[in-house]
C-alpha cells in the first residue's frame, strides 16, 4: 500500500494521538486517494486546514499524492512563510454567524447574550447542521469532529474547551470578535433581536416590583419575551465581562 509522510503544524496536532504530534509520520492510502481524504483519515477535519504543501508547493484538497511524498499541513490562521501560497479557505464569511451542535447549548446562549447570531436546536442532526451552515453561511461550531468531515461544510471549527465560558473566549479569540460584542441585544432564548418597547405596552406582563423599579424595556422581536436591566442576574453580567476581558487579552491571569 502506498504511503505519504505527513507533518501537521500548530494546533492541528490536537487532533493526533500523542505519538504522532509535532513529528513526521507515515500514513497509508488507497491508490488515487485525494489528499483531503488522507489527512482526514489521519484524524484532522479538512475544515481546520488552510494550507497543504506537497513537495515544496501548495496544493488543493483534490491533489493526489505520490507514494513516499512529504506533505506539510497548516491550520487556519497560522501565519506561514510559504511561497507560492495557495490557501484552501474560500473567502471569509462577511457576517460572523454561527450554528452550534447539540452539545453546545450553553455556548449558544452566551454567544446570543454577547449579541451574536447563534442558531441552535437540540433536534438538529449532523446532516441538518451541515445544510444550515452551507445554506445560511453560518460557521459551524461543534464538539464532534465527524460533522466537520462531511463534505459541504466549508466553514466549521472544532471547539476545544469543554466549559461554556472558556468556549466563548475561544470563539471570540479565534474569529477576532472582541470588537463586535453587543451585550443584551439578542434574545438568549430564541436568538431573536431585541428592540425597545414602551413600558405601557408590556405593563400587564410585569411583576409588581418590576413595574415599580424599571422603566426601560426591550422585547424580543421573535418570541415576545420582555427584558429589562435587572432581568439578567449579576452573576451572568459578571460572566459576560470575564469573557470579553479574557478574549481581548485584558485578563491574562484567567488563562
Ligand atoms: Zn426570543
Amino acid at each position: 500500500m502506498p504511503s505519504v509522510l505527513l507533518r501537521f503544524y500548530a494546533e492541528l496536532n490536537d487532533f493526533l494521538p500523542p505519538s504522532r504530534r509535532q513529528a513526521e509520520f507515515a500514513q497509508d492510502f488507497g491508490t488515487g486517494a485525494a489528499v483531503k481524504d488522507i489527512v482526514e483519515a489521519a484524524g484532522v477535519p479538512h475544515t481546520e486546514i488552510d494550507l497543504i504543501v506537497a513537495g515544496g508547493r501548495s496544493v488543493g484538497f483534490d491533489y493526489r499524492p505520490r507514494d513516499g511524498e512529504h506533505i506539510s499541513v497548516y491550520p487556519i490562521f497560522e501565519s506561514v512563510d510559504v511561497t507560492p501560497v495557495l490557501h484552501l479557505r474560500p473567502a471569509p464569511l462577511r457576517d460572523t454567524r454561527f450554528v452550534l451542535d447539540v452539545h453546545l447549548g450553553k455556548l449558544a446562549r452566551l454567544l446570543r447574550l454577547l449579541g451574536f447570531d447563534a442558531r441552535y436546536g437540540h433536534d438538529l442532526d449532523d446532516a441538518e447542521l451541515a445544510r444550515i451552515s452551507r445554506d445560511e453561511r453560518r460557521i459551524l461550531l461543534t464538539r464532534d469532529r465527524g460533522v466537520l468531515k462531511r463534505s459541504g461544510v466549508t466553514h466549521g471549527t472544532y471547539v476545544r474547551a469543554s466549559q461554556a465560558e472558556a468556549q466563548a473566549v475561544e470563539v471570540l479569540r479565534r474569529f477576532d470578535l472582541s470588537g463586535a460584542v453587543r451585550p443584551f441585544t439578542r434574545c438568549p432564548r430564541c436568538n431573536g433581536l431585541l428592540r425597545p418597547v414602551a413600558k405601557a405596552d408590556v405593563l400587564d406582563r410585569l411583576e409588581p416590583k418590576t413595574r415599580l423599579y424599571f422603566d426601560d424595556f426591550r422585547q424580543c422581536a421573535s418570541c415576545g419575551q420582555v427584558y429589562w436591566q435587572g432581568s439578567h442576574a449579576e452573576p451572568l453580567q459578571a460572566a459576560l465581562r470575564r469573557i470579553t476581558n479574557r478574549a481581548s487579552g485584558m485578563d491574562a491571569s484567567a488563562d
